[in-house]
């Protein structure tokens, strides 16, 4: 069965929408997301774009910070405190990747972790490490609740994480420890990837190379979550020999289509909750 991403997103997205137009009825003020831009990275105005979209959707209000490349970590400071001070202002993104000179941690260390909608502070991830409500990181976010939108309970069964990035791999083995699974994080030093990646139920993939896991790697049946994307030949496409893996497993996740859409759609989710924390 594929995963159909695109319209649990939708789905999100519409909830999303109906808790934003109850909570402002309710408390009188609207909410709003500040997006920091530092220069022109391509992708990221892609994205950048989306997100805006998206806000505009569910009835979030966006307002766009744009800083040029050139901008220092002082200069990014001075809006992140800015923005942490704004009681208007309900949830603060970052868009990464930042210009090389910056210095990534410090400048997300200095976002007002409530604000952190993100969930990429240190506070926000020693919560979720702590098993505690926590605003969580939108990707791994988005995997659980295509998860649990099919029915899929992590409870008991072994789920496998390729990758440990601090975006992906880690939060995700986390949340699914916290659904409790049995979890296995593997990486680049793990020693026979075949043979762990055929032991798992559910097979989660963020590593970033197109392809990577083939047939052999996949135990029959198995859940197949693909985070990756890559471009081959301007065509998108995840970690995951998508059509041989395809006969193989129960369920499976496209790219695009699959993970992509919900990171987004968490992303929304994760103003509304920072909004409601606020006024709790
Ligand atoms: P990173 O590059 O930060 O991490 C990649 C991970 O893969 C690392 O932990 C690395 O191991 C591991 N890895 C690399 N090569 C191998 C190998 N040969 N065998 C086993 N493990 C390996 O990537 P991200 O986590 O940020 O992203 C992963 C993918 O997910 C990318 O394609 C990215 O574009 C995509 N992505 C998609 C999102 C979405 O919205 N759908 C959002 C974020 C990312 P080690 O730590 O040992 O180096």
């Amino acid at each position: 069965m594929i995963i159909d991403g695109k319209q649990t997103a939708a789905q999100v997205r519409a909830e999303v929408k109906q808790g934003v137009e109850q909570a402002v009825a309710q408390y009188g003020t609207p909410i709003s997301l500040a997006v920091l831009v530092v220069g022109e990275n391509p992708a990221s105005a892609v994205y950048v774009r989306n997100k805006i979209k998206a806000c505009a959707e569910v009835g979030i209000r966006s307002i766009e910070v744009r800083l040029p490349e050139s901008a220092t970590d002082e200069d990014i400071l001075v809006e992140i405190e800015r923005c942490n001070a704004d009681d208007s202002i309900h949830g603060i993104l970052l868009q990464l990747p930042l210009p090389p000179h910056c210095h990534e941690q410090d400048l997300l260390a200095a976002i007002d972790p409530d604000k952190d909608v993100d969930g990429l502070h240190i506070v926000q991830r020693g919560r979720l490490f702590c098993g505690l409500p926590a605003l969580l990181p939108c990707t791994p976010y988005g995997v659980m609740t295509l998860l649990s939108a099919y029915g899929i309970d992590p409870k008991g069964k072994h789920a496998v994480v390729v990758g440990r990035s601090n975006l992906v791999g880690k939060p995700l083995a986390m949340m699914l420890l916290n659904a409790n699974a049995t979890v296995t994080v593997c990486h680049s030093r793990t020693v026979d990837l075949p043979a762990v990646c055929r032991t798992a139920d559910i097979l989660c993939v963020a590593v970033g190379r197109a392809g990577f896991i083939t047939e052999d790697m996949v135990k029959p049946g198995a859940v197949v979550i693909d985070v990756g994307i890559n471009r081959v030949d301007g065509k998108l496409c995840g970690d995951v020999d998508y059509d041989a893996v395809c006969a193989k497993c129960s369920f499976i996740t496209p790219v695009p289509g699959g993970v992509g859409p919900m990171t987004v759609a968490m992303l929304m989710k994760n103003t509304l909750t920072a909004y409601l924390n606020r006024h709790q």
